[in-house]
This record gives C-alpha cells, structure tokens and sequence, in this order.
C-alpha cells in the first residue's frame, strides 16, 4: 500500500492517512515525521474505497469523511483539483462513476434509482445548497439565488456525466454572492448524499443504501485571541461538530451502548450511515510543512481516537 493505513481492526470504521505532497515553490523543510503516502494517485486512494460503494448497492449505509486542516487536501481527496481530467477526479466522482457502472451491469435483475442531494452545514445549519436528482429526472428545482436545475423531463439522469453537469450548477450556485468561496468552504462541512434503491426483479423486493460522502470544515484551531464577532462563532462552531463527530466514532468504536448523535447538526444528518451495520472511511487528511507540526500531532491524536 503506498498509503498508510492507521488501524483495520475496527471492521466497520477504517481509517486512512493521506500527506499532501509539498506544492510547487514551497520550501521543502520537512518535519520529523517520516512520510508515507505522498505519492498516492487519486486511482490508489480509491481502490480500497471501492469495495464500499459496492455495498452501498447491495443496501448498506455508507459515510467516507476527509478530515484535517485547511489546505491539507480534503477537497483534492473528496473532490479533486479539478473534473475536467478524469485522472484527477477524487473520491466522489469515481464512487459515483463506480455506482453507475455496477447498477447497470446488473440492470437484467435489479432495477436501480439514484438520487443525489448536497448538503452544506454552516454554523450548525444546513443548507440544501445544490440540487436533487434522479435517474428518471431531475425535480424541478429553482436554486435561492434564481439558477434553474434544467427541468426534468427533459434530462433524464442516468450517467456520471449527468451528475458533473449538475455540480457545475451547484458550484456555481455556491460560489454566487459568496466574496470568497474558498473561506467560505473551508469554514463549512459539505454533505454529498447519493440515495440508492434497488428492486430485485425476480423476487421484487426492494433494498436502500446510502452514501453520504463529507468534505468537513478545516479542523485548525482558531487562535482565541485572534478571532471575534463571526470569526470566532464559526470557530466554535466547526469545534463543536467536529468534537461530537469524534466522541460518536469514538462511541461506536468502544461498542457504548449510548452514542452521542444530538450533539450537533453533522452528526444528526448523519446519523443513518454512521453505526449499526454502517460502514465509515475517514481520510485523516495531513499538511508536510514543519509550520503545521501542531496541527499535524491534534489532527493524528483525533484519528488515534476514533481508529
Ligand atoms: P483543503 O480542502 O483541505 O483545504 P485542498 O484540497 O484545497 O485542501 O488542497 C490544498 C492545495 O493542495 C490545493 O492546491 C490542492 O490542489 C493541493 N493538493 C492537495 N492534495 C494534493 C495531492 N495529493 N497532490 C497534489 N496536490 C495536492
Ligand atoms: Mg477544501
């Protein structure tokens, strides 16, 4: 594995450990962390999350997270740099591009739809930011800011393709009146949620997956007497979700009989796929730069927790 897998004892809750590499012009002073993993393409991230879109089709509930500071590389991971190149595309579009492929290769026995829904959390509020959609058409929905989803009778979605032109949409939808989308993003969990459901033509029973796949806000800590007014809400609360986030991993991992779900918007709207027979990837998402070395050590101690 070119990547360093933390911990696989935990069966359902599996936890990775992504170094981005140093980007051009940065000065290459390392910490003292010896790195595995830098080299990792998009296409080996994803192997190992391929078995889990899978049984997202045969009806299980799945979440994949990135976790870390800004600028670690959770959107490259969840994302990618850019989706004009399909070697660049992250985790999202190759999962759905995977649940597009299998659902029509077993098309002769189980008849699948897809629905698709993003979710933006933001100072404990969630936000249907982009879209809804469906294989069978798109419904018909005038985003806040006037930006039309093209009306569904005509588009019928059935194609990763289809789902690109879409974001597009919604990545312009967000973007529209937001002085700087990246602050912005950095300060927000973003919920992609792909809703399966499969009839089994023979038998016609019916089965419902789910994969919720989350870029969260950046874990840094913001410096108390630095941040005021907004600044330091969002702080609070991206720490707040963060923290409940963890202390439910943590409580699923120790089998508790009582996890903490109510203690905050993130981990309520993710409730479903988080526990019970559900299975969770989170990508521990690390800076190589020696300024980040405090960072570093609070983003592994939080996957040292939940793994
Ligand atoms: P975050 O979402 O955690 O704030 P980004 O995904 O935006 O971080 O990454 C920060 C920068 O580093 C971006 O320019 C991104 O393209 C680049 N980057 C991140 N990870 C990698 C990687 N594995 N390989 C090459 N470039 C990367
Ligand atoms: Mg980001």
């Amino acid at each position: 594995k070119l990547y360093n897998e933390v911990q696989d004892l935990k069966g359902n809750i599996r936890v990775y450990c992504r170094i981005r590499p140093f980007l051009p012009g940065q000065s290459q002073k390392q910490t003292t962390i010896e790195y595995v993993g830098e080299n990792a393409t998009q296409e080996e991230v994803f192997l190992d999350t391929q078995p889990l879109i899978r049984s997202v089709l045969d009806g299980y509930n799945v979440c994949i997270f990135a976790y870390g500071q800004t600028g670690s590389g959770k959107t490259y991971t969840m994302s990618g740099p850019s989706v004009s190149s399909t070697d660049d595309w992250g985790v999202n579009y190759r999962a759905l591009n995977d649940l597009f492929q299998i659902s029509q290769s077993r098309e002769s026995s189980i008849a699948y739809e897809v629905g698709v829904q993003m979710v933006e959390i933001y100072n404990e509020q969630s936000r249907f930011v982009f879209f809804n959609l469906h294989t069978l058409g798109i419904w018909n929905t005038t985003l806040p800011n006037g930006l039309a989803v093209p009306d569904a009778s005509m588009h019928p979605v059935n194609s990763t393709a289809d789902v690109l032109k879409l974001m597009n949409i919604g990545l312009m939808n967000r973007a529209v009146g937001a002085t700087a989308l990246n602050e912005r993003s950095s300060r927000s969990h973003s919920v992609l949620t792909v809703h399966v459901r499969g009839v089994d033509l023979k038998t016609d029973t019916a089965l419902r997956g789910s994969l919720h796949l989350v870029d969260l806000a950046g874990s840094e800590r913001v410096d108390r007497s630095e941040a005021t007014g907004d600044r330091l809400r969002e702080a609070q609360h991206i720490n707040k979700s963060l923290s409940a986030l963890g202390d439910v991993i943590f409580a699923l991992a120790q089998k508790n009989s009582h996890v903490p779900y109510r203690n905050s918007k993130l981990t309520q709207v993710l409730q479903s796929s988080l526990g019970g027979q559900a299975k969770t990837l989170m990508f521990v998402q690390l800076n190589p730069e020696v300024q980040s070395f405090s960072e570093t050590i609070s983003t592994l101690k939080f996957a040292e927790r939940v793994s």
